[in-house]
């Protein structure tokens, strides 16, 4: 049986402080910020049996519990520096051990994003994170600055790690490979922190977040956050690739309101159309405008040709039995 530090000196300690002073290994990690900038600092759980199932492959496992956190520096539009790592586990698995830190640092390293401590427990499997970033002052994507008159845009495309889930429920039959290409979205989310970089640079940064819970629940903290209402072209949403080969009733849901999409989406000027499709050129995401905030509260979705469509969504909310 490994101790507790055999476990941290085999599979984290990689003696490689990256952008840190002072990594793994003393009481605590020493950062220095580049002189001016301001930190962004965010924490993610994952509970087992909760944001994964019991069993979950441990590569994927490691690869999305930094991923939900890089995306909210991505969603700040903060450039990453490193992170901590909080493991309660119920037994020292090797082969777990050894997947699960091969799809962290592969994540890691992609970013130049080093795990610089944390703390290591026995107990029910149980993953948090914190991440630290850094954000040039007056720049960070706040969820606090969308005007009217703003289009909200999305990155990548959404619904396809939803659709997974109702694969895994059988609330909805897919075909073998369209399911696994589905979960690959679920388990496998992709921070979009060079869209969040180039974002930040821009003179009037947009308001931003990633989507975790569903667009519509988590679209509805930046118009709470900045006192507006938005209008949704549904059919304007980038479904995911499996998604949009489904009827639309299930494209417009799951686009509406999926969760684990891990896409930014931000309220940037009008004027800032250009500036925002080189930023997302620049940084290899692709984006799609798909409504305006409005000065009128509320959120109103609409079809291609502007006449109103209803819809019966909601966010996904850990408390509310969703
Ligand atoms: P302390 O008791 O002083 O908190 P620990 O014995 O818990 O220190 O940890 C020793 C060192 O290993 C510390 O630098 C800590 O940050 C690091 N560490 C512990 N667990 C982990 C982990 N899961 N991943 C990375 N570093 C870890
Ligand atoms: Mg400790």
């Amino acid at each position: 049986m490994l101790s507790e530090f055999d476990l941290i000196k085999h599979y984290f300690r990689r003696n490689r402080p990256g952008k840190a002073v002072l990594g793994i290994g003393d009481d605590c990690a020493l950062l220095a910020p580049t002189p001016g900038m301001q930190m962004a600092i965010s924490s993610d759980m994952l509970v087992e049996g909760r944001h994964f199932f019991p069993g979950a492959d441990p590569r994927m496992l490691g690869h999305k519990c930094l991923a939900v956190n890089l995306s909210d520096l991505a969603a700040m539009g903060a450039r990453p520096l490193g992170f901590t790592l909080a493991l309660a586990l119920p037994e020292a698995n090797p082969d777990w051990l050894a997947g699960f830190s091969a799809g962290l640092f592969a994540l890691a390293d992609a970013h130049d994003c080093e795990l610089i401590g944390g703390d290591t427990t026995r107990g029910p499997l149980n993953i948090c994170i914190t991440v630290f970033g850094e954000v040039e002052p007056g720049q960070a994507l706040r969820r606090d600055a969308a005007r009217a008159g703003d289009d909200i845009w999305i990155s990548g495309t959404l619904g396809d790690a939803r659709l997974a889930l109702a694969g895994y429920w059988k609330e909805y039959a897919l075909g073998e490979d369209e399911h696994l290409l589905a979960a690959a979205r679920m388990h496998m989310p992709t921070p979009r922190v060079g869209l969040g970089r180039a974002l930040a640079a821009l003179a009037q940064p947009p308001a931003a977040l990633d989507i975790s819970d569903g667009l519509v629940g988590d679209l509805g903290h930046i118009l709470a956050a900045s006192s507006v209402g938005a209008t949704l072209e549904v059919d304007a949403l980038p479904a995911g690739p499996v998604l949009s080969r489904q009827p639309l009733e299930w494209r417009r849901r799951f686009t509406v309101a999926g969760g684990d999409d891990y896409e930014l989406c931000f309220a940037a000027r009008r004027e800032d159309r250009e500036a925002v499709i080189a930023a997302g050129v620049a940084s290899g995401t692709p984006v799609t405008r798909v409504g305006t905030i409005d000065a009128e509260a509320g959120l109103r979705f609409v079809d291609g040709s502007g006449a109103p469509v209803s819809m019966q969504v909601s966010g996904w909310d850990h408390f509310s039995g969703g």
